[in-house]
């Protein structure tokens, strides 16, 4: 009786099916990215968990702009994972 239905999203750091209440729920905004933490916002998103380790290998692997395959500035996907390790502290 324990097959209880848990979303799960891909991790666009290490790549692995997470619960998505461990992960950092990203849109894309008409200036850039937002945190979604209420889900409001609809559209395309992506993840990512909530740790500094996974955030810097989405850095590396350019996750984000692979994430929404649109013409994305690469530098303004960076220095949005950039901020988020910093409240990760
Ligand atoms: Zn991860």
């Amino acid at each position: 009786m324990s097959d209880r239905y848990v979303p799960k999203r891909l991790c666009m750091g290490c790549r692995e099916l997470k619960e998505k209440d461990a992960l950092y729920r990203i849109v894309r905004t008409e200036d850039g990215y937002a945190l979604d933490p209420g889900k409001r916002i609809s559209g395309r998103a992506v993840y990512v968990c909530r740790n500094a380790e996974c955030i810097r290998k989405a850095i590396k692997n350019k996750g984000l702009n692979r994430g929404f395959r649109t013409g994305t500035d690469p530098n303004k996907g960076r220095s949005f994972l950039e901020e988020l390790i910093e409240q990760n502290g």
